[in-house]
């Protein structure tokens, strides 16, 4: 085997039954009977160009697994605050840890409706409302209690006694207004505070840098591939493995898993006929 080193492939050929491998340098083409295709994934849909010249059709190609950005300096004052809240955008929830930071939000739950909503997120230019149940009660359950609190303990403050197991700060965050002994709260603004728990309102204006994302939805089109062998069914002995396809997995190692996976199946397709 030949191991070439600083080899940037620009453009795969097919003539005959044999591959010519061309680098950036366009130097003399690589020859090979076979080829496994496995750049990983780039959410540049130009990246997929001569696969797409070779016949293969991409899914287009966008980031997964990102952070929102939200506009709120209060919010940021609070980043490390991590609860566990239920998260819901584009009429999809996701519970799980959520983390506060200084650009808003982050965690597992973030990232997997991220996963579960890229392309949604993606047509909306990463600017799209979510709202956050920070209680994970319903409205009815967390008015009920608020109530049941404003008589039994009426004259403490409302900022200093934080309810439902949140965070201190995260609490004053929530009921900010309303510095003011439990008994002298209105039943309007027992409701909004209510709400607020249970439906806390923000705008996603972003999402974290490029460089910070983890993996690319979208790539070569799984329904042309043979998962068998990981082969092409558009043209013979060109195998893929990996990021390069059209999966993506949420956190917790699954984009690793499929890369080796489907890398481990290649290889013993290409190796099993040539012993
Ligand atoms: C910051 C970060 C954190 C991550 N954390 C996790 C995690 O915790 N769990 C998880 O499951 N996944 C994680 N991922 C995703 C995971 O790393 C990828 O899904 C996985 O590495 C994909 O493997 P791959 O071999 O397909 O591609 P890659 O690992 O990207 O390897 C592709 C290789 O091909 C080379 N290459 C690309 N184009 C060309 C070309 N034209 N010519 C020659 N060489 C080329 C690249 O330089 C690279 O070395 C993370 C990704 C990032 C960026």
């Amino acid at each position: 085997m030949c191991l070439k080193k600083n080899y940037f492939l620009q453009n795969i050929q097919k003539k005959d039954s044999l591959f010519y491998l061309y680098d950036r340098k366009k130097e003399t083409p690589i020859i090979a009977e076979k080829v496994l295709v496995a750049p990983g994934g780039k959410a540049d849909p130009r990246h997929y160009q001569w696969l797409h010249d070779l016949g293969h059709s991409i899914v287009p190609p966008i980031p997964s697994l990102f952070t929102f950005h939200i506009e709120d300096q209060e919010l940021h004052k609070l980043q490390g605050i991590s609860v566990t809240a239920r998260i819901q955008a584009f009429s999809t929830e996701v519970e799980g840890p959520l983390l506060i930071t200084h650009q808003g939000f982050s965690g597992p739950s973030v990232l997997k409706m991220s996963a579960l909503k890229a392309r949604e997120a993606f047509a909306s230019n990463y600017q799209f409302p979510i709202r956050i149940n920070w209680t994970l009660g319903t409205l009815p359950q967390i008015l009920e209690a608020l109530q049941e609190w404003k008589v039994r303990e009426g004259k403490k403050m409302v900022p200093s006694h934080p309810l439902f197991g949140l965070p201190k700060r995260l609490w004053q965050y929530l009921s900010q207004g309303l510095n003011k002994k439990w008994g002298e709260i209105t039943k309007k603004e027992l409701l909004d505070l209510s709400k607020r728990l249970v439906a806390s309102e923000f705008e996603v204006i972003g999402k974290s840098m490029f460089k910070e994302e983890f993996v690319t939805a979208g790539g070569v089109s799984l329904k042309e591939v043979d998962f068998r062998r990981m082969e092409s069914k558009i043209i013979p002995s060109l195998f893929f493995a990996g990021e390069v396809l059209d999966i993506d997995g949420l956190t917790g190692g699954f984009n690793f898993q499929a890369a080796w996976s489907t890398a481990w199946a290649a290889s013993q397709a290409i190796f099993s006929e040539e012993r």
